[in-house]
């Protein structure tokens, strides 16, 4: 069977036995590990991201289950959002968001409704195959009217404190989405993209002089028309250089730079500069405010590139700032929906980068245009329509960050990070230079802002579908649903006596997610008692570009409403790349199918992988399938092997904790099993799944390579106490090792611990109901340890010897010498049967290994003997003999020395091919002819 087909099996039957579901219950309500589950939208199939994010979001809960705690596990959906609207504007063919209103946002929304969960159905299917534990159909819903309501309640406790309030901002807007977008989303997953277009170097004619043009530069010549003022660096030295007859103004530092070919006519200091009046390039109707003079940028204008005086239009947070500190007018020249409303005629309602060459071939018949060239920088681009982003200022309703920043800072002091780095640096950082939080959104599914205003001024916010019956106009059921499309028919009672009605805005779908620990338990209109015992979260887990997102908003809200951070411990992950470290690309078929690998190599050696790696330390990882591969055979199929062989003696035993054999190679693989509960508590304590499964490689390889090989005649020993002692041995640490790895490898753990049991699959018993095993520390001996390990070197060295001399293990040898190394004696029968030699030989002086390769006729006829032994097990197991089947050897030869050999070691022969008897005859009739040392022998073997 293969791994995938054993893992099947285990979740059928996980799933009759109801184990996650008692795994959960059996714990005490009393002493819980509360975990928060970052909700993921279902709108796209899970890919690595997600597998590594689940993996590590099932393992810590396992183990602290395993460590007695209590933990509920509920899987949750964010459902709101552009995600979901640009699937639905994609499907119904919408290009421009006027469509939606004339198509009705009722049929809108009901459609992303109906969109939410499509691909809900491959994540349970990758979260069954992947083994992991968590309540899938009880899961919380971003779209539910309890978690809704739960943030109305928010956004009304905020607004009442004051730390929400409505203005106006100059934000990164998608003229094609028609919504501003946060911060937050513009640095994640690369908006920026290398674009490459035409700049301008443009003349602005100075007021009441003859010929003389400030030069400015843009990347944007479509906010030339805007246009309401030049800054200039009053620090700065600026040069008048001609250009046929023109005169042209620039910061000196870049005259040499751009017009070397051009006369320098003069030197101007840049403060005489301030003030100067030029003439618009553009007519546009403005306010009374005065504008189109020189103003001073100070440290925002320099001399590294352009000309050294840059043009003011609203587009730019730079601009922004400037335009409101000198009071000048406010120019908004392209509408809502990324078109131009003011310039130009001819060219109104046209697309605001079309108008970039329009503008340019304008500048350039009107003499003003000096210079149009081809230049690459990066710009942000909307991360879900791609459509190249716009400043624009927009109304918007905030959280006051500033006001509460001073106790963010203080209050993330209280979290553990992993790695912890991120604490003082990035997460800090987030924090100190966070500007205030954008939460509206000018779009249609998701929560609705639940703010009613009236003609009279008055504003009315509310906290509650009970308070919401209360102040209606209409008639309420009390199932409202609190989305846009129904709460937008809803008026208020005002006390003016008018009507009021909701502001048309949405919420930012962060919002919600972020205030997840509150509304997915429906707080506070539920559940205010549980909430009070468990907030904050012990865990939470997520990768690295969530630290400016989930963690951030989570710890914002969380702060507001609590005053206490909502996570105690968080495990930050890496990004994982293609194996040629690009992103991972659907289009691009840089990388296979997750669902490929658990098919190919299990579940098991994917989560083994993905929690060995740097992942976990929130390094990037470029994922190697090869790796995975690698896991399964070094890991699954050797810990399989030593299972299999296990299950042979498994019915003679039914212990699994007898720590007491004497044997040295037992009571070094106590030792070793104590050593490796020890580390790895401690390991699964600091959330280190890195050092747990090094520890775990390290072990699983000593067991099978080592104790197991090394123990095999112990195994088949007629000495019971002898066997009994290997057995148990080999069940404590197998039992140990079960438990160990449950968390990490929760498939092979269940397998390793059924098959110790005589009941397996039969009796509802599974590791994963197990308590984690205690170290016995007195059980530890790190001399032994040390001892071991140079036992192993010693036979490594001499072995290699053996190598080179030419002459087969099976062959005895006299003795091997080692010098310079005391190796206590209880160590020498593993020596001398692992080298197959008859003596060690202590020496004192520098350390080395000499093995004695001269052979006396009696080794050679042992030799002999071993090589007989081989071929006589070759043909049991090609007979397909088990250990029970006893059989008679048949011989003939006509060598005297085989003769010799056969009566030297007929008992052992006997023994090691469980042979009854051994006969000479002087004729065979089907048998083998084999060679041993050139000389010739026949023989068969019968029932
Ligand atoms: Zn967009
Ligand atoms: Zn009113």
């Amino acid at each position: 069977m293969s791994r995938r087909e054993i893992e099947k099996k285990i979740t059928e039957f996980w799933n009759k036995e109801q184990f996650f579901q008692r795994s959960v219950s059996e714990r005490s309500v009393d002493d819980e590990y509360v975990f928060y589950d970052g909700p993921p939208f279902a709108t796209g199939v899970p890919h690595h991201g997600h597998i590594l994010g689940l993996t590590s979001k099932d393992v810590f809960p396992r183990y602290w289950t395993m460590r007695g705690k209590r933990v509920e596990r509920k899987w949750g959906w964010d459902c709101h959002g552009l995600p979901v609207e640009n699937i639905a504007e994609k499907e119904l063919g919408i290009k421009q968001k006027n469509e939606i209103e004339v198509m009705g946002v009722t049929k809108f929304n009901e459609f992303c409704r109906s969109k939410v969960f499509y691909f809900a159905n491959e994540w349970k299917k990758t979260v069954e195959t992947m083994g992991k534990w968590i309540d899938f159909d009880n899961s919380y819903k971003t779209l539910d009217t309890t978690y809704m309501e739960s943030i109305w309640w928010i956004f009304q406790k905020l607004y009442n404190e004051g730390f929400i309030y409505e203005g106006k901002k100059i934000l990164m807007y998608c003229p094609r989405c028609q919504t501003p977008l946060a911060n937050s989303e513009i640095q994640m997953d690369n908006s920026y993209k290398e674009v490459t277009e035409k700049t301008a170097t443009v003349g602005f004619k100075i007021k009441g002089r003859e010929d003389e043009y400030l030069l400015a530069w843009t990347t944007t010549p479509w906010t030339l028309i805007g246009n309401v003022a030049l800054a200039i660096n009053s620090k700065l030295s600026y040069a008048m250089i001609d250009v046929f007859g023109k005169k042209f103004i620039l910061a000196r530092d870049l005259v040499e730079k751009n017009f070397k070919h051009f006369e320098l006519t003069k030197e101007i200091p840049g403060k005489e500069l301030l003030g100067l009046e030029y003439e618009p390039l553009y007519e546009v109707p403005t306010d009374e405010k005065k504008g189109y003079y020189v103003i001073d940028g100070e440290e925002g204008v320099t001399s590294e590139d352009g000309t050294g005086i840059v043009h003011m239009a609203i587009y730019g947070e730079f601009d922004y700032q400037m335009i409101r500190k000198y009071n000048m007018p406010i120019i908004q020249h392209i509408g809502k929906d990324g078109s131009l409303v003011l310039g130009p005629k001819e060219w109104i309602g046209m697309w605001f980068k079309k108008v970039d060459r329009e503008v340019i071939d304008d500048l350039y018949s009107r003499g003003l245009l000096v210079e149009a060239k081809e230049y690459t920088h990066s710009y942000p681009f909307c991360y879900r329509c791609e459509t190249p982003l716009i400043y624009n200022a927009v109304d918007s309703w905030f959280v006051d960050i500033q006001k509460i920043k001073p106790k963010l800072i203080q209050k993330a002091q209280e979290i553990n990070w992993y790695p912890e780095n991120i604490k003082e640096g990035r997460f800090k950082y987030i924090l100190e230079t966070a500007p205030d939080w954008s939460i509206s959104r000018n779009r249609f599914w998701a929560t609705a802002i639940p703010v009613w205003k009236c003609e009279c001024g008055k504003i009315k916010v509310i906290g509650s579908i009970k308070e919401l019956k209360e102040n209606a106009v209409e008639e309420i059921s009390s199932e409202v649903d609190l989305h846009k499309h129904i709460v937008d028919g809803i008026h208020l009672k005002c006390d003016c006596g008018k009507e009021m009605t909701r502001i048309p805005e949405v919420l930012d779908c962060w919002f919600e997610s972020g205030s997840m620990p509150f509304a997915s338990k429906h707080y506070p209109f539920e559940n205010k008692d549980w909430l009070a015992k468990n907030y904050p979260a012990d865990f939470i887990s997520e990768y690295i570009a969530q630290v400016r997102a989930w963690f951030y908003y989570m710890h914002v809200i969380g702060v507001l409403l609590m005053d206490k951070a909502p996570f105690k411990n968080v495990v930050v992950s890496g990004t994982i790349l293609a194996s040629d470290g690009s992103k991972m690309s659907k289009s691009k078929k840089n990388y296979t199918d997750p669902n490929v690998l658990f098919e190919t190599y299990g579940a098991d050696s994917m989560r083994f992988y993905l929690m060995s790696s740097q992942l976990m330390r929130a390094q990037d990882l470029n994922f190697l399938d090869d790796n995975v591969k690698e896991i399964h055979k070094k890991l699954m199929m050797i810990l399989s092997n030593v299972k299999n062989f296990y299950e042979l003696f498994a019915s003679e035993n039914n212990v699994f904790n007898d720590v007491l054999s004497e044997n040295v190679l037992d009571k070094w693989m106590i030792s070793r099993t104590n050593e490796l509960i020890k580390n790895s508590t401690k390991n699964m304590d600091d959330y280190n799944t890195l050092g747990v499964c090094k520890d775990v490689l390290e072990y699983v390889d000593e067991l099978s390579t080592w104790f197991v090989r090394r123990s095999r005649n112990r195994f088949k020993s007629e000495d019971l106490k002898e066997k009994r002692e290997a057995i148990r041995t080999l069940a404590y640490a197998l039992d140990s090792l079960s438990k160990i790895i449950a968390p990490i490898t929760p498939f092979i753990a269940e397998e390793i611990y059924q098959a110790l049991r005589k009941t397996k699959y039969e009796k509802n018993v599974s590791v994963h109901l197990e308590d984690w095993p205690k170290s016995n520390e007195e059980l530890i001996d790190e001399t032994l340890h040390k001892d071991m390990n140079k036992v192993r070197e010693v036979i490594s060295i001499a072995l290699e010897e053996r190598n080179k001399a030419g002459v087969a293990v099976r062959q005895p040898l006299k003795k091997v010498i080692v010098s310079g190394a005391l190796i206590d004696k209880k160590f020498f029968d593993i020596i001398l049967d692992e080298l197959n030699v008859k003596e060690v030989e202590l020496i004192e002086g520098e350390f080395s290994v000499t093995l004695d390769t001269n052979l006396t006729k009696d080794l050679l006829l042992e030799g002999a003997a071993r090589d007989l032994m081989r071929k006589l097990n070759e043909s049991r197991k090609e007979m397909g003999l088990t250990i029970k089947d006893s059989v008679v050897l048949n011989v003939l030869t006509e060598s005297e020395m085989l003769k010799e050999m056969i009566n030297t070691f007929s008992n052992d022969l006997k023994k090691s091919a469980q042979l009854r008897e051994i006969n000479f005859t002087p004729s065979l009739a089907s048998s083998k002819e084999i060679l041993i040392q050139k000389e010739k022998l026949l023989f068969e073997l019968t029932k």
